[in-house]
């Protein structure tokens, strides 16, 4: 009678809604709460001071410059500007979009040259070369390129930053097969402290070609890049998840012997329990055999944000997020999408915008052979470090051998680390006390660390992990004798 009276169809709705709840009860509330808690607390940087990503560098400086749009009175009012500084002695910094994190785009009481307002391009559809200044941005020129049926051919895995920020630093990203994005540059000009322009190549001024890409502004002014753009083309998305230290056979198998991959990134699990054990590897095969999907607005941003900003501080989060994430990669595993769309992602979806805390980012870069050796340190020196990891992607970066201030000498994996990080005195000191340990774990493994974050290396680190670095800044100032092009890093790294 009573089992009876538990088969009544109300009775089984109940049921079924408290299962439901029960299975969906904790992620909703967790989601609902992140989501509350999500709004822009950052405060604005005063009159008179810049910063950058990082949000930790706030700084003081005479001026900030805003390059004209129109070339010819740019070149002839930024050649005065400098005229000004060395008259002034005043240093001379140069910004992209500004998200290096270690005052790369700074100098105390100096000029900030602003280059985003110049940013006009033009594809030669012939060459497919793009004509670029270099304050325009991925995302301005994503969309532009996508018109013409091309693509930009090595990149970030954002499109925020700006073309001469982003050959400053010699930035890679996850387009199979290539090296830093130095390969895709034929020739730039480059302003320099006498004012004077000079156009570099291979073949003209080769040495300030290699020592400007990856020379973090230090060299003059990079007015103009004509970079090799490729074909836009369609992929479809192939999705694994495997122990992590199978990751490099795996991708031996799934990614090097294949001649159809286009691109390719990894993802590591950073839930305490399985910390780093688990990896997915995300494969985007040439798919030729049908239309190319229209570029399209980043969809779920909302939702994607939400989970992400529920990993800070929360185990459960981090749980949640990289279930979800193995799910719907499942879920949309051979859908097509077009090269141009996996590239156009902002960083909106993940950005921190808490005054309290900021996301500071973190790259090694390690041999092949020794990836599963470096996966085994970094999980012993974050947990004791007690670092709180957002994210890990890993990058195959293929062998520089454009740029002077190298950091893929070698075939490497480049393993992105994002970390929350309070904004105090104690947050900086736990979080260069880490960096230093991690620093030190790559060179043991024979590979070596990423400039643009933050500068808490040690010198004696960047001469281990930068053997080329003395006669880098020696050459600086042998361009540069009056050292008008200055920033943080520099005066960091590079007085001697
Ligand atoms: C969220 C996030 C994700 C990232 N992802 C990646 C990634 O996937 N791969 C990767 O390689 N890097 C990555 N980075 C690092 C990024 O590539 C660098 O910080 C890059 O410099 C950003 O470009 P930007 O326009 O902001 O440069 P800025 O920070 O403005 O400038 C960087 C350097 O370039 C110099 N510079 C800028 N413009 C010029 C110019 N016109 N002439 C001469 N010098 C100039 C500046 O002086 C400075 O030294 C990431 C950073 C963040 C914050």
């Amino acid at each position: 009678m009573r089992f009876r009276r538990l088969l009544r169809p109300r009775v089984i709705l109940a049921l079924l809604a408290v299962c439901l709840l029960a299975f969906l009860g904790r992620p909703a509330f967790h989601l609902g709460r992140t989501a509350l808690h999500d709004r822009d607390t950052r405060e604005p940087v005063p009159t008179g001071y810049v910063d950058d990503a990082s949000r930790l560098n706030q700084t003081r400086v005479k001026e900030v410059w805003d390059i004209p749009t129109d070339p010819v009175t740019a070149e002839r009012q930024l050649a005065a500007l400098l005229r000004r500084a060395k008259a002034e002695k005043l240093p001379v910094s140069i910004a992209g979009a500004r998200h290096s994190m270690g005052g790369h785009t700074v100098a105390p009481d100096g000029i900030v040259i602003n280059m985003l307002p110049f940013k006009a391009a033009k594809l030669d559809p012939e060459t497919n070369i793009l004509h670029v200044q270099a304050g325009a941005r991925w995302v301005d020129i994503i969309p532009y390129l996508d018109r013409h049926g091309r693509s930009v051919a090595v990149m970030q895995s954002n499109n925020t930053f700006s073309v001469g920020g982003s050959i400053s630093v010699n930035a890679h990203g996850w387009q199979h097969n290539t090296p830093p994005i130095a390969s895709t540059v034929e020739a730039f000009r480059l302003l320099r402290d006498d004012g004077s322009i000079i156009r570099c190549s291979r073949t003209e001024n080769a040495e300030l070609f290699s020592l400007v890409l990856g020379g973090y502004g230090l060299f003059g002014v990079i007015l103009d890049v004509d970079l090799r753009v490729v074909p836009d083309v369609r992929y479809r998305l192939g999705h694994f998840v495997i122990p992590s230290e199978r990751y490099v056979d795996l991708y031996e198998w799934e990614v090097n012997r294949r001649s159809d991959v286009g691109m390719v990134f990894g993802r590591l699990d950073v839930t305490p329990d399985n910390f780093l054990r688990e990896a997915t590897l995300n494969v985007f095969y040439h798919d030729p055999g049908g239309e190319i999907p229209p570029l399209t607005p980043a969809q779920f941003e909302k939702i994607r944000r939400t989970v992400f900003r529920g990993t800070v501080g929360s185990d459960y989060g981090k749980e949640l997020r990289w279930d979800l994430e193995k799910r719907l990669a499942s879920a949309i595993e051979g859908r097509a999408f077009s090269r141009n769309q996996l590239s156009n992602e902002g960083i909106e979806a993940f950005e921190n915008r808490t005054a309290k805390s900021t996301d500071i980012l973190h790259e090694y870069f390690v041999p092949p052979s020794r990836l599963a050796a470096f996966l085994e340190r970094l999980r012993v020196i974050i947990p004791e470090h007690q670092g709180d990891l957002l994210n890990v992607t890993i990058r195959n970066v293929h062998t520089d051998t454009d740029s002077f201030l190298r950091y893929a000498d070698q075939e490497v994996f480049g393993l992105v680390m994002l970390f929350n990080q309070e904004r105090t005195p104690q947050g900086e000191k736990a979080m260069k006390a880490m960096t230093q340990a991690l620093i030190d774990a790559a060179l043991e493994e024979g590979g070596t660390y990423y400039l643009p974050y933050r500068l808490h290396a040690s010198p004696e680190q960047f001469a281990r992990a930068y053997p080329q670095g003395r006669e880098f800044f020696e050459r600086k100032r042998a361009y540069d004798p009056d050292e008008l092009f200055q920033n943080e890093f520099y005066r960091t790294y590079g007085r001697p």
